[in-house]
């Protein structure tokens, strides 16, 4: 269902209560990294441009439901004052009579940052109460948090309940990418899959394989799979109690048709460390001792091929143990490949984004979304509490 957006609003002389992710990553009180704020400024900057008065919500860390001073917004309030070229008020509280005589105060074209919304204790349990003195900060409700989308909150559910309650630009945009993706994809379709552990993405992958023609595994999940094929992995991270799932994503690929491609070839290591011994072995010819901490070059190139012929492409999970420069390799070449596709590209999860941010091919790709969690449940075929919460288009 395709829910209400900002557009569908006359926001004249109205108040705006928008929940944004500002969770930013901060060192000694300075934002080390601050896309998820500029991500949010189109949503801002709309609706200032139509009259409104916007007061933001955010939570920031995890502050255990307590007043913790390291954790205030009031620093990423000053960022965004200072991309927006205006000033950004803030608040103490998140809600309460300080909050509202804030929120009252406000006028047309001035911005309010609320206090982070995780000091509440109320927030996380999704508190009715909360979430109707949050409704008294706005007229209409806006939820921009696509990365907060997937956790029923006060600030990102609750509230909906009691205003108006329409998307963002960013939330519209991550809906109609990653959402979107699964409707109609234009062929070939490839989704490929990397990432630590098995376990923690069985269901992507089972529904990534009702649509997709090709799905091309790698990263550490990719050992439970050789395990299963009987072959020795050494030292690999493994999960010898997902082999049972493994063979179940097999056979349901074979039923759907759908072509798996796993590693042929592996660059080991003696030890998980940047100046370990490496060499690049097949993946069946692993010794004792040794781990696979990357996918080798032959299969670089036959996932790049893949990748190239296909009209669509979904990435989630590094291909290897990037962190390490010797075992970034194999998700550079992915990231690449992705790069120069002429086709719809779609990067989703926490690391495998900050591998192509960190490899300069960001903006080489069609969409990168900004939710970790909440893009790998969009792709995993789960409704978001945050977006069902939403008013429906009419
Ligand atoms: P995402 O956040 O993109 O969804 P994951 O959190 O599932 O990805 O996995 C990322 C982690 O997996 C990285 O820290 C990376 O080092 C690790 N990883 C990938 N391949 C291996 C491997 N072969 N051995 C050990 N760790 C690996
Ligand atoms: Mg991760």
């Amino acid at each position: 269902m395709t829910k209400q957006t900002i557009r569908d609003v006359n926001w004249e002389g109205k108040r705006a209560l928008v929940r944004v992710d500002f969770n930013v990553p901060l060192e000694d009180g300075r934002i080390t990294d601050d896309t998820r704020v500029r991500a949010a400024l189109p949503t801002i900057q709309y609706l200032l441009d139509h009259g409104a008065a916007v007061v933001l919500m955010s939570h920031l860390g995890r502050p255990k439901k307590k007043v913790v001073e390291g954790l205030r917004l009031a620093p990423v309030a000053a960022h965004l004052g200072q991309l927006l070229g205006r000033t950004v008020k803030t608040a103490p509280t998140t809600t309460g009579p300080e909050a509202e005589a804030a929120a009252q105060a406000l006028k047309a074209g001035e911005v309010l940052m609320l206090e982070n919304t995780r000091f509440d204790a109320r927030e996380e349990a999704n508190d009715e109460g909360m979430a109707r003195e949050l409704a008294k900060l706005g007229d209409v409700y806006v939820n921009d948090a696509f990365g907060a989308a997937h956790r029923a909150h006060a600030s990102t559910e609750g509230v909906a309940h009691f205003l108006p309650a329409v998307s963002g630009l960013l939330m519209e945009r991550e809906l109609a990418e990653l959402g979107g993706l699964l409707e109609n994809p234009e062929r070939p379709f490839v989704a490929i899959m990397g990432g630590a552990k098995i376990s923690d993405k069985i269901s992507v992958i089972t529904n990534l394989l009702r649509i997709v023609d090709t799905l091309l595994i790698g990263g550490g999940m990719a050992n439970t799979f050789f395990l299963a094929m009987g072959h020795n992995v050494g030292d690999s991270l493994v999960e010898a109690n997902a082999v049972g799932e493994v063979n179940n994503i097999l056979a349901f690929a074979r039923e759907r048709n759908a072509e798996i491609l796993l590693p042929t070839d592996a660059v080991i290591a003696d030890a998980m460390s940047a100046d370990a011994n490496r060499k690049v072995v097949s993946v069946d010819a692993v010794p004792d001792g040794w781990r696979i901490l990357d996918i080798g070059p032959a299969s670089v190139a036959a996932f790049s091929e893949k990748i190239k012929q296909a009209k669509t492409v979904v990435w989630n999970g590094p291909m290897g143990y990037f962190e390490a420069a010797p075992f970034a390799e194999g998700t550079r070449g992915i990231a690449q490949a992705m790069s120069e596709s002429a086709g719809r590209t779609v990067i989703g999860g926490g690391d495998s984004v900050a591998a192509v941010e960190q490899m300069g091919l960001a903006d080489k790709i069609g969409h990168i979304s900004t939710g970790g969690g909440a893009s790998l449940e969009l792709l995993e075929g789960r409704a978001l509490p945050g977006v069902v919460a939403l008013n429906d288009k009419a």
